[in-house]
């Protein structure tokens, strides 16, 4: 379905001219499952995303649906169950953007946990979060452990507990959310940025003032109710608001590295402790031929518009990664490739130090009627949402003439999730990996890559496949047009960091082709020079936040 600059322009238009029954500020993931849900239930609603969608923190995370083992480390029980349920209803609707990984927890001489405090946690996570019977949790004596991954520590290793794990691309599980939205009527634009809030005369909350940061144009939007879903912006918009008493929200700065699998050869994602004695736990895994390693877990103050890599962050992962694994050779900086770094909008809560926050999602109801919502995961996002439009729903069907919907999210697949579930995933893999190699003359790799990447929206994709003319391989150059006709690519940056990933997990390649991205885009948007020395601008400052701490000499 298309979902281009052109339907922008046109759901801008309409979000101008209409009385919307919802306003959403920002497309992370809270944002874009609230939009969904509410959209769904029969509530025109439209979203609002000052940069791309996901470009926050929803594309910064560890990149796991996770069932929140961690939690159990504070006894957060009903979170573990919610979690795990939630986890379950994530894989069904989408399980071309999440994928089970088997992970391995290694206990130490001296750790904190033994065998049987590992297995009984895992037992008790997997009866909390339902985990099913294929994928419960098995236990590994020390030379089992080093046969599967012959690259643990050996030293003082007690043996692994085995759980399952999914791992997901966090940037299109957001941006399939945001299209499931789109195609079922929601209004949706990036790259506008809700700078005021409009009221009536008694001070209640009745729309926004915008600046579209692509054309420069300005206008407002009138809405019965406001949400907003603004990450580690939703203190600002409280601001604005003139309510931000009471909570408020405490960043912290996650960093993940990632290393060439050459040089970080796991075949097995792993959950270990730190060695520093912080109580922290680190996740190491692998992904497209890469591993990834994080996260660190500091606090945050400074603008979160793009945190920080700095020396002492990639020393801490480095130097837990060289502690915890028996490498063919000690890491350094020169061997990290790429990395990210995100805050966690997490809610304060007095004296406790960073990693002791919880994570748990919080509301907030303005006297104004605006409300908010932070905190929470990204596993979390679907009930999240269901949570919010609940009381949304039921203000506008106490106001209105709507009739109250309960949500309709639990069974609605995603886009590109329209596959069989969890039951038919490997028969449509199969399949749509044989139409590209015998249609489209495509290698089984690179079909199987697509498949996965895109599910059932392969086809369109497979559609956009022509003869390379410049340093785009075919494939490279498919997903950009259909980026840009159906996943609403505005930035060459969107396309090389959010569609594709190629700037985190294929950096040598996205360096290789990101002037022909760039060109591809120009021509197609029919940008100036002006234009265009602005996106080479802004890609190239991606690439210096991410490895500019080679060369710090601080
Ligand atoms: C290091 C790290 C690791 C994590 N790992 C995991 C994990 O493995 N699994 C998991 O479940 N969770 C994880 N999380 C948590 C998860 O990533 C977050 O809870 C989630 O992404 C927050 O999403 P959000 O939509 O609330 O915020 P965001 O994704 O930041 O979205 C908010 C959006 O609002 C937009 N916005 C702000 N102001 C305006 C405005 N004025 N106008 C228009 N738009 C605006 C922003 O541009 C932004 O895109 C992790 C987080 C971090 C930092």
């Amino acid at each position: 379905m298309e979902f281009s600059t052109k339907t922008r322009a046109a759901d801008l238009t309409k979000m101008s001219s209409e009385l919307l029954d919802i306003l959403v500020i920002g497309g992370g993931i809270t944002g874009s499952g609230i939009t969904l849900d509410a959209q769904t239930r029969g509530l025109q609603t439209g979203l609002l995303e000052m940069r791309d969608f996901a470009s926050g923190t929803s594309s910064r995370s560890t990149k796991l649906v996770h069932g929140g083992l961690r939690y159990l480390k504070q006894f957060a029980i009903k979170e573990v169950a919610e979690v795990g349920r939630e986890r379950a209803i994530v894989y069904e609707n989408a399980p071309h953007v999440t994928t089970p990984l088997k992970m391995m927890l290694p206990f130490y001489q001296g750790g904190t946990f033994g065998s049987f405090t590992t297995g009984i946690g895992l037992d008790i996570y997997d009866r909390l979060a339902r985990v099913k019977k294929s994928e419960r949790k098995f236990m590994l004596p020390p030379a089992k452990s080093l046969q599967r991954e012959p690259y643990l520590k050996e030293a003082g290793l007690k043996g692994t507990g085995v759980y399952v794990e999914y791992r997901t691309d966090d940037a299109r599980l957001t941006l399939e959310v945001v299209k499931k939205a789109h195609e079922k009527g929601a209004y949706i634009a990036n790259y506008v940025k809700v700078t005021e809030l409009l009221y009536d005369d008694q001070h209640k909350i009745t729309g926004v003032a915008y600046t579209d940061t692509v054309t420069g144009a300005t206008g407002t939007i009138h809405a019965r109710k406001v949400i907003n879903a603004a990450g580690p912006w939703v203190d600002t918009i409280r601001k604005l608001d003139g309510s931000d008493q009471g909570k408020h929200l405490h960043l912290t700065k996650g960093v993940h590295l990632v290393i060439d699998n050459a040089k970080f050869p796991l075949t097995n994602a792993i959950f270990f402790d730190t060695p520093f004695n912080d109580g922290r736990m680190m996740f190491a895994i692998p992904r497209e031929g890469k591993t990834y390693v994080g996260t660190t877990d500091t606090t945050w103050q400074a603008d979160p518009l793009e945190p920080n890599i700095t020396k002492e962050d990639v020393n801490y992962i480095l130097n837990a990664t060289n502690e915890m694994f028996d490498l063919p050779a000690a890491l350094g900086f020169a061997d990290v490739e790429s990395a990210w770094s995100g805050v966690r909008p997490l809610i304060q809560e007095e004296g406790k130090g960073p990693s002791e926050i919880s994570r748990k999602d919080e509301i907030f109801h303005a006297p104004s009627g605006l409300f908010s919502i932070a905190g929470g995961k990204l596993t979390g996002y679907r009930k999240m949402a269901e949570k919010i439009v609940d009381r949304v729903a039921r203000e506008l069907a106490a106001e209105t003439a709507y009739t109250y919907q309960a949500t309709q999210t639990v069974a609605l697949r995603l886009s590109g999730g329209a596959v069989g579930g969890d039951a038919g995933f490997a028969a449509f893999v199969a399949e749509a990996t044989e139409q590209g190699v015998s249609e489209y003359d495509l290698s089984e790799a690179d079909a199987a890559k697509l498949v996965h990447r895109y599910g059932s929206n392969v086809t369109a994709v497979y559609q956009e496949l022509k003869p390379a003319t410049n340093s785009l391989l075919p494939v490279d150059a498919a997903m950009l047009a259909y980026g840009l006709k159906a996943e609403l690519v505005v930035h060459p940056l969107d396309f090389l960091l959010r569609r594709s990933s190629q700037m985190l997990f294929n950096f040598a390649h996205m360096f290789a082709i990101k002037d022909d991205v760039i060109k591809t885009m120009a021509a197609y948007y029919d940008w100036d020079e002006a234009t265009i020395k602005a996106m080479r601008a802004e890609v190239d400052q991606q690439i210096q936040l991410r490895t500019a701490f080679k060369t710090d000499r601080r």
